[in-house]
């Protein structure tokens, strides 16, 4: 594949440190995390370890608490060269790459420094956030078609809170130290006016986690149930105001979106590149099958796929961070559905091109193919996020 669009010295030697994480901690050990039976097995504390020596855990930490302050362009690209690696390690580092800038953004200083302080001295430290339960899960991406109410309730007591409930589907939900929660605080209006955001720390009486759920891909990631009993939270980890998560949610989130995308554009970079592999040494038909129009023409059009789901979610990154040149709200919904959209497709003629052979668990196509699909629903299932797109451009 060709080199992605770097700007700078700076994004030069951030990628060429990922791009050897990814060749020597990720690649080797991917294919035998993926094939554990257990989920929690394909999770992995040493790839963790070895990608904060690296400085990768703290790569979008402020300078000022010790990290590299990275903007969301470059975080993009580094989460794309992870995904070319294993869309799991991509996803674990992604969800904490952007939860640490959030938080730097949303919370109080008292807060910055408690949990940025700790997130920082602590090399297997991760982060998550938990938003959607069994009960609504589209129902937050397009609140106002759907005026459901969160069923996790927090209820004010003396110099705090009590949340009752539980979350599922939580990445890096068992495995990581600060979250943040999205929950009821107003009964009787729909979410997006009676929810609020609070910090939740790990071990906190009340707050335990429950089945970690087996997935069909994605699988170096894990994915888990929060489950809330009588879990007291103070008043100081209050987020913002109180009935005014979804602001957090609108206000803090703009690269969230870029960042799944790259996430599985990693995907379908890394099954072009084996498609293409494939079609320049398998001689069928007396030569190479490159050499068959059919085979070439679709290469062709798996690369426009990368190339143009790379400039998408590349401009929707840089808005993020440069809102005054253009932002425009659609962007912070649609690069994923692109992404997402087009790894499906890459992924499908990668398989195809590698006949028979693609089909055996060996090859490792099947694997892209299933963690292509996790982003299918993922961070919003695609018809939603037109939904959503569809209110932002048209009001409807
Ligand atoms: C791998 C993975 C990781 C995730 N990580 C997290 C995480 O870290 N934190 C978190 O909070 N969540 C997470 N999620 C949840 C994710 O963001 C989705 O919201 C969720 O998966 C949707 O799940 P659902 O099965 O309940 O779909 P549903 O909401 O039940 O949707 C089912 C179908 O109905 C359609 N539909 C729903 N509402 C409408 C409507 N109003 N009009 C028309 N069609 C509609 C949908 O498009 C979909 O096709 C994750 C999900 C996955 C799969």
């Amino acid at each position: 594949m060709e080199e992605i669009f770097i700007q700078t010295e700076d994004q030069r030697a951030i990628l060429e440190t990922v791009k050897r994480f990814v060749d020597e901690e990720v690649r080797p050990r991917a294919a035998e995390l993926d094939a554990a039976d257990k989920p929690e097995d394909g999770f992995s504390w040493e790839i963790i370890e070895k990608s904060d020596e690296v400085g990768l855990r703290t790569l979008t930490l402020a300078e000022e608490y010790g990290g590299l302050g990275v903007d969301s362009l470059t975080t993009a690209m580094v989460i794309e060269e992870l995904g070319k690696g294993d869309l799991g390690i991509s996803v674990v580092m992604a969800q904490t790459l952007k939860l640490v800038q959030i938080f730097q953004k949303a919370t109080s200083p008292a807060q910055r420094e408690k949990y940025l302080t700790r997130f920082r001295d602590d090399p297997r430290h991760l982060m998550a956030i938990g938003i959607t339960e069994p009960e609504n899960a589209s129902n937050y991406f397009v609140p106002h078609r759907a005026k459901s109410s969160f069923t996790t309730f927090a209820e004010k007591v003396d110099g705090g809170w009590v949340i009752n409930g539980m979350k599922h589907f939580i990445s890096n939900g068992n495995v990581s130290g600060t979250y943040l929660l999205f929950v009821q605080t107003e009964k009787g209006v729909p979410l997006h006016e009676g929810s609020t955001c609070f910090i939740i720390e790990r071990g906190m009486d009340g707050f335990s986690i429950g089945r970690v759920h087996d997935k069909m891909g994605e699988r170096l990631a894990n994915n888990a149930e929060l489950i809330f009993q009588d879990c007291f939270v103070p008043e100081e980890n209050l987020v913002g105001e109180v009935g005014k998560g979804f602001e957090v949610l609108a206000e803090f989130f703009p690269q969230s979106n870029a960042y799944a995308a790259a996430s599985v554009l990693g995907v379908g970079v890394a099954a072009y590149e084996r498609a293409l592999e494939w079609a320049r040494t398998r001689v069928q038909g007396g030569k190479v099958l490159i050499e068959h129009d059919g085979i070439a023409a679709d290469l062709a059009e798996m690369h426009m796929l990368c190339d143009v789901s790379r400039s998408y979610l590349h401009r929707a990154a840089w808005l993020a961070d440069h809102q005054e040149h253009g932002w425009d709200k659609s962007l912070g919904v649609l690069p994923k559905v692109m992404a997402s959209q087009a790894a499906w497709k890459i992924v499908t003629k990668t398989l195809e091109i590698h006949g028979g052979h693609g089909y055996m668990k060996e090859a490792g196509i099947e694997k892209l193919v299933r963690d292509a699909a996790a982003f299918l629903h993922s961070d919003g299932v695609n018809r939603t996020l037109f939904l959503k797109a569809s209110g932002f451009l048209y009001g409807v």
